[in-house]
């Protein structure tokens, strides 16, 4: 599990909030549900035989003896905790959420045991029209982080009937050429055999080629759905690449099926995933609900997001003191600008002015603000330009008396 640091944190932050300015102009609402959830959810929410819940789950009895798990992923908890409050009586919910996910994978580059999503779920909502919005939310959120070069894969697995019928065509397929499989997909084959269709191991992937495909297997209902998906990213700008072999790793999908990733990512390319999930609701005792969502990793994002977003916020003013007096002031001042909303970072050294001045420098501020015995008899206040100055040139500097804190303020948000 890994630190975030302070150095780090920023474009953290920055990222969330731009996420968040694109959720409030969507009209989405955030929900926040605990990290810990009852096992029994993830077995009916995600699925016994997915890789989440059969290999990656942290899972622990509690003092009472009941099976809690640290959630591997946001949805089944958002749908759970719709259904507990019966928040579908208002209407569709449209909702967001963020947090740390818990995965027991083996940890490299952009995968973690303790990791972070930023999710989306669209909650009884069935029209085409809300998988073009709820792809273009993820879409348009991840442009305006300055990402240019992600593809969108997208899907239909079709409805589950299409589905079931198609499984039983591949198990056949696959069981007459099972020992050129490798073992994990052999294990697969009676399990989950559409998780074979997105294996990593290069054979079977070769192998893969000449297997039946989802897409011969829909339904026309389900054809002319997926057709009127792609007019709607078409009329919307968005450009995909149909991907037959998309299959997500969850259980409970159903027709959409999209991802967006990266190539520079190395192997964990995927920087969002997400589809449609029509029985999950009803499967956890709600009522029939068709959605859709997706969820993104925020440590892919920031890896991907790299130096454009990674500046650490720099402080409006260094305020640099020596002096017992000094120090009073120097406080009071620096709250009293804090409250007019700007940021700034206060000395604690003691050093002598020039070694505060070189940390004020470091610090990046836009001016410093210098404290002495002086300044505190005459009460007044100097304040140096420190960014956008030649060396050796002190022409931006300017001093004010404390009465005078408006004029101060107005020269420093200059
Ligand atoms: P992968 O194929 O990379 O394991 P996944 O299909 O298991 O991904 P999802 O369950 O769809 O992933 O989760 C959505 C997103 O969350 C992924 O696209 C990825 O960006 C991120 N994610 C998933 N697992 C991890 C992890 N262990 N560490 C970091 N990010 C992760
Ligand atoms: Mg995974």
């Amino acid at each position: 599990m890994v630190d975030l640091l302070p150095a780090q944190s920023h474009s953290w932050q920055k990222v969330e909030s731009i996420a968040l300015e694109h959720f409030s102009r969507a009209g989405l609402q955030e929900i926040r549900t605990p990290i810990i959830e009852q096992t029994e959810l993830f077995l009916r929410g995600i699925g016994e035989n997915t890789d989440v819940v059969g290999k990656e789950m942290y899972s622990f009895d509690d003092r009472g003896g009941r099976s809690c798990t640290l959630r591997p992923e946001g949805t089944a908890s958002v749908a759970r905790s719709i259904v507990q409050h019966g928040l579908l009586n208002n209407g569709p919910q449209r909702l967001w959420y963020r947090g740390p996910m818990f995965r027991y994978e083996r940890p490299q580059a952009g995968r973690q045991r303790q990791f972070h999503q930023i999710g989306v779920e669209f909650v009884g909502l069935a029209s085409v029209m809300s998988d073009a919005e709820v792809i273009s939310v993820a879409w348009n959120f991840l442009k305006d982080i300055g990402l240019n070069d992600l593809t969108l894969e997208i899907n239909s697995l079709g409805s589950n009937e299409d589905r079931n019928i198609f499984k039983e065509e591949l198990r056949n397929w696959l069981n007459q050429r099972f020992d050129l499989l490798d073992e994990d997909s052999q294990k697969r084959i009676n399990v989950n055999p559409l998780r074979i269709l997105d294996s990593k191991n290069s054979s079977t992937k070769e192998l893969l080629v000449d297997a039946p495909s989802l897409s011969d297997f829909l339904s026309n209902e389900s054809k002319t759905r997926f057709y009127y998906l792609q007019e709607l990213l078409d009329d919307l700008n968005i450009p995909y690449k149909i991907n037959n072999n998309l299959v997500r790793g969850l259980d409970y999908y159903c027709h959409t099926a999209f991802e967006i990733t990266s190539d520079h990512l190395g192997s964990q390319a995927t920087v969002c995933g997400g589809g449609r999930y029509d029985g999950l609701i009803s499967e956890l005792g709600g009522p029939k609900a068709p959605s859709i969502g997706w969820a993104i990793g925020m440590e892919r994002l920031i890896i991907l997001a790299g130096d454009a977003i990674l500046q650490s916020k720099t402080p409006d003013v260094y305020v640099i003191h020596r002096g017992e007096k000094a120090e009073k002031f120097a406080l009071n001042i620096t709250c009293k600008l804090r409250s007019a909303n700007l940021s700034i970072e206060l000395d604690y050294s003691g050093s002598t002015f020039s070694k505060q001045f070189k940390r004020a420098d470091k610090s990046r501020a836009k001016w410093a603000m210098v404290i002495g015995e002086d300044e505190v008899s005459k009460g007044q206040l100097l304040i140096k330009k420190l960014i956008g100055k030649e060396k050796g040139d002190n022409s931006e500097e300017y001093i004010f008396f404390k009465e005078d804190l408006d004029q101060l303020i107005k020269k420093l948000i200059d």
